[in-house]
Protein backbone atom coordinates (compact mmCIF):
# COMPACT_ATOMS: atom_id res chain seq x y z
CA UNK A 1 0.00 0.00 0.00
CA UNK A 2 1.03 3.64 -0.54
CA UNK A 3 1.75 5.06 2.48
CA UNK A 4 1.87 8.25 1.63
CA UNK A 5 -1.95 8.20 0.33
CA UNK A 6 -2.94 6.29 2.97
CA UNK A 7 -1.75 9.31 5.65
CA UNK A 8 -3.27 11.93 3.37
CA UNK A 9 -6.59 9.84 3.66
CA UNK A 10 -6.37 9.78 7.71
CA UNK A 11 -5.91 13.10 7.75
CA UNK A 12 -8.73 13.88 5.86
CA UNK A 13 -10.66 11.53 8.00
CA UNK A 14 -9.34 13.75 11.01
CA UNK A 15 -9.88 16.80 9.28
CA UNK A 16 -13.92 16.08 8.63
CA UNK A 17 -13.93 14.50 11.88
CA UNK A 18 -12.89 18.18 13.52
CA UNK A 19 -15.43 20.06 11.61
CA UNK A 20 -18.16 17.63 12.80
CA UNK A 21 -17.25 17.87 15.93
CA UNK A 22 -17.15 21.04 15.98
CA UNK A 23 -20.72 21.61 14.38
CA UNK A 24 -22.10 19.28 16.79
CA UNK A 25 -20.34 21.30 19.95
CA UNK A 26 -21.23 24.40 18.24
CA UNK A 27 -24.96 23.64 16.34
CA UNK A 28 -26.14 27.34 16.42
CA UNK A 29 -23.25 29.00 14.93
CA UNK A 30 -22.73 27.25 12.25
CA UNK A 31 -26.79 27.41 11.25
CA UNK A 32 -26.38 31.19 11.57
CA UNK A 33 -23.26 31.17 9.61
CA UNK A 34 -25.26 29.28 6.74
CA UNK A 35 -28.46 30.74 7.36
CA UNK A 36 -26.88 34.43 6.84
CA UNK A 37 -24.83 33.22 3.51
CA UNK A 38 -28.24 32.09 2.31
CA UNK A 39 -30.02 35.43 3.18
CA UNK A 40 -27.37 37.90 1.42
CA UNK A 41 -27.17 35.36 -1.74
CA UNK A 42 -31.52 36.14 -1.79
CA UNK A 43 -30.58 39.72 -0.79
CA UNK A 44 -27.73 39.84 -4.03
CA UNK A 45 -29.83 38.37 -6.51
CA UNK A 46 -32.85 41.18 -5.27
CA UNK A 47 -30.70 43.45 -6.18
CA UNK A 48 -29.40 42.38 -9.08
CA UNK A 49 -32.59 41.59 -10.53
CA UNK A 50 -33.77 45.07 -9.52
CA UNK A 51 -30.68 46.49 -10.94
CA UNK A 52 -31.42 44.54 -14.64
CA UNK A 53 -35.09 45.46 -14.84
CA UNK A 54 -34.02 48.97 -14.06
CA UNK A 55 -31.66 48.72 -17.47
CA UNK A 56 -34.60 46.84 -19.21
CA UNK A 57 -37.81 48.45 -19.60
CA UNK A 58 -40.55 47.22 -21.20
CA UNK A 59 -40.68 47.90 -25.00
CA UNK A 60 -44.09 49.87 -24.24
CA UNK A 61 -41.90 52.13 -22.19
CA UNK A 62 -42.82 51.15 -18.94
CA UNK A 63 -40.24 51.22 -16.83
CA UNK A 64 -41.78 50.54 -13.25
CA UNK A 65 -39.59 47.59 -11.46
CA UNK A 66 -42.68 46.68 -9.69
CA UNK A 67 -44.82 46.06 -12.68
CA UNK A 68 -41.73 44.34 -14.92
CA UNK A 69 -41.60 40.33 -15.13
CA UNK A 70 -39.53 38.02 -16.97
CA UNK A 71 -40.75 36.37 -19.70
CA UNK A 72 -38.71 32.86 -20.57
CA UNK A 73 -38.93 32.85 -24.34
CA UNK A 74 -38.45 29.44 -24.97
CA UNK A 75 -40.91 27.68 -22.17
CA UNK A 76 -39.26 24.69 -22.77
CA UNK A 77 -35.53 25.53 -21.65
CA UNK A 78 -37.43 27.17 -18.23
CA UNK A 79 -35.76 25.43 -15.39
CA UNK A 80 -37.42 28.14 -12.41
CA UNK A 81 -38.97 30.85 -12.97
CA UNK A 82 -36.92 33.99 -12.33
CA UNK A 83 -38.57 35.51 -9.30
CA UNK A 84 -39.32 32.40 -7.19
CA UNK A 85 -35.08 31.78 -7.91
CA UNK A 86 -34.23 35.06 -6.61
CA UNK A 87 -36.42 34.42 -3.32
CA UNK A 88 -34.23 30.90 -2.92
CA UNK A 89 -30.81 30.63 -2.50
CA UNK A 90 -29.14 30.00 -5.78
CA UNK A 91 -25.78 31.07 -7.14
CA UNK A 92 -25.40 34.18 -8.36
CA UNK A 93 -24.54 32.58 -11.78
CA UNK A 94 -27.57 29.82 -11.53
CA UNK A 95 -29.75 33.20 -11.81
CA UNK A 96 -27.97 34.57 -14.56
CA UNK A 97 -28.54 31.71 -16.16
CA UNK A 98 -31.94 31.33 -16.17
CA UNK A 99 -32.14 35.54 -16.44
CA UNK A 100 -30.34 35.41 -20.19
CA UNK A 101 -33.36 33.00 -21.21
CA UNK A 102 -35.56 35.82 -20.92
CA UNK A 103 -36.71 39.32 -22.02
CA UNK A 104 -38.31 41.72 -19.39
CA UNK A 105 -41.40 43.00 -20.05
CA UNK A 106 -44.38 44.54 -18.12
CA UNK A 107 -47.43 42.35 -16.73
CA UNK A 108 -49.72 44.31 -19.02
CA UNK A 109 -47.83 43.48 -21.90
CA UNK A 110 -47.07 40.32 -19.91
CA UNK A 111 -50.87 39.34 -20.47
CA UNK A 112 -51.33 40.18 -23.78
CA UNK A 113 -48.55 38.16 -24.88
CA UNK A 114 -49.65 34.87 -23.27
CA UNK A 115 -52.54 35.65 -24.71
CA UNK A 116 -51.55 35.98 -28.16
CA UNK A 117 -52.26 39.60 -28.84
CA UNK A 118 -48.72 40.81 -28.61
CA UNK A 119 -45.90 39.63 -30.71
CA UNK A 120 -42.33 39.11 -29.29
CA UNK A 121 -39.64 38.21 -30.97
CA UNK A 122 -36.05 37.48 -29.64
CA UNK A 123 -35.18 40.04 -32.68
CA UNK A 124 -37.00 42.80 -31.00
CA UNK A 125 -34.69 42.89 -28.40
CA UNK A 126 -31.35 41.62 -29.97
ZN1 LIG B 1 -44.38 34.58 -19.85
ZN1 LIG C 1 -45.25 46.68 -21.70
Amino acid sequence: MNKKKYSKEEADERNRASKRRSRLRNPEKSLAQSTACRNRMRVENRLFIREYKENHPCRCGESSVCCLDFHHLDSSVKERNVSALSKSPVSSRRLKKEIEKCIVICSNCHRKLHNGELEYEIRDIL
